[in-house]
């Protein structure tokens, strides 16, 4: 085992990774936003001009707002409208993966923000799909396929039938996004049942825009994973190095269910001052099932290797840390049990051994 200290950026890159938040249409590189843009004909991007579309995008300004983010948002949407665009963009992600060190990943988009050009929804699975294999393929890992349905919108049940449908392939699980507060989990539940029903797992957001409650509605709809989660902190008081569950939070940890953590991405949102404040690792120090995610690579100028960069440097955490988290995320992955030990005892212990 190499000590933290011996930890620079390029041997935490060579490490094995699981990324399994990682949102499609926030981890576009720039280049691709202002090629595709001219492409299809999109003329909202802020300014063309790489350097100054790569600072927009960064959401790491005292200036950043939900709105700006969610602006940013809109124009990776408006550049996914068409199959060839979709197909280049999935393209990309899996190759930014390999070079992070990825070895399994699972990543996630809404199909229903991806109709207004050439796709209907149908469309959309079927390009995807065959992208995520064909890219699986070409960079040697899998990389496999959250669909995410939105909070706020009520196509929640015809999306899940869908992914019932192709259950079997590299769909391998769901997950409901957008906000949170006032769009709780619940009102999906007939979506969820069908789930549930056909043995599809899913993840759901919670824990970031809302608080603990979030969570336990999640849980208590049958969630196989927490996006983020972060927010069971709320129920654990900290003194110094001490710290103290509440009731709520000890019924969280005793679930055992994986908590998706992004920690730049929280600190983007404006959830914390700084990375010092973020309960990252206090949760893993008690106990919680903990995996380190990005997010959105692209809003947070991340990658699984960056935030393992700032935790060594933040919490000094080393190799131990991040094999513990990796194997937490793995032991939680959506793929079949075949894969994830395999990917295990083949990949990711001897990663570490070096
Ligand atoms: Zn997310």
């Amino acid at each position: 085992m190499v000590t933290a200290n011996a930890l620079n950026e390029e041997s935490l890159r060579r490490l094995p990774k699981v990324a399994l938040h990682d949102h499609l249409d926030g981890s576009l590189r720039v280049r691709t936003v202002v090629e595709l843009a001219a492409e299809v004909g999109y003329a909202g991007l802020p300014t063309t001009n790489i350097e100054e579309l790569t600072e927009w995008f960064h959401q790491d300004k005292p200036t950043n707002s939900l709105e700006t983010y969610l602006q940013a948002f809109g124009h990776t949407i408006a550049v996914l409208q068409e199959p060839d665009a979709l197909r280049r963009a999935i393209f990309e992600s899996v190759e930014d993966l390999k070079n992070d060190g990825v070895v399994y990943g699972e990543v996630r988009f809404a199909p229903e923000l991806l109709v207004r050009g050439a796709m209907d929804l149908v469309k959309v699975f079927d390009v995807a799909q065959a992208a995520f294999a064909d890219a699986s393929a070409e960079f040697g890992i899998t990389v496999n396929m959250i669909v995410c349905a939105l909070r706020n919108h009520d196509n929640s049940l015809l999306v899940a039938q869908e992914v019932v449908k192709r259950k079997g392939g590299n769909i391998v699980g769901f997950d409901l996004a957008g906000p949170e507060r006032g769009w709780p989990a619940s009102l999906h539940r007939e979506a969820l049942a069908l789930l549930r029903d056909a043995r599809v797992p899913y993840t759901l957001h919670a824990g970031e825009g809302d608080g603990v409650s979030s969570i336990e509605d999640a849980i208590a709809c049958g969630a196989s994973r927490i996006g983020h989660g972060v927010r069971i902190a709320d129920d654990i008081s900290v003194d110094g190095v001490m710290y103290t569950l509440g009731p709520r939070a000890e019924a969280v940890r005793a679930t055992g269910i994986l908590l998706e953590v992004c920690p730049t991405s929280n600190l983007n949102t404006q959830m914390y001052p700084d990375l010092s404040s973020h309960p990252v690792d206090i949760l893993f120090r008690a106990g919680f099932a903990v995996s380190i995610n990005t997010d959105n690579r692209l809003m947070s100028r991340t990658s699984i290797t960056a935030e393992w960069s700032r935790l060594a440097e933040t919490f000094g955490w080393g190799s131990n840390e991040f094999l513990a988290t990796t194997v937490a995320g793995l032991r939680a992955a959506f793929c079949d049990e075949v894969e994830r030990d395999r990917l295990l005892a083949e990949v990711v212990v001897p990663g570490f051994r070096g």
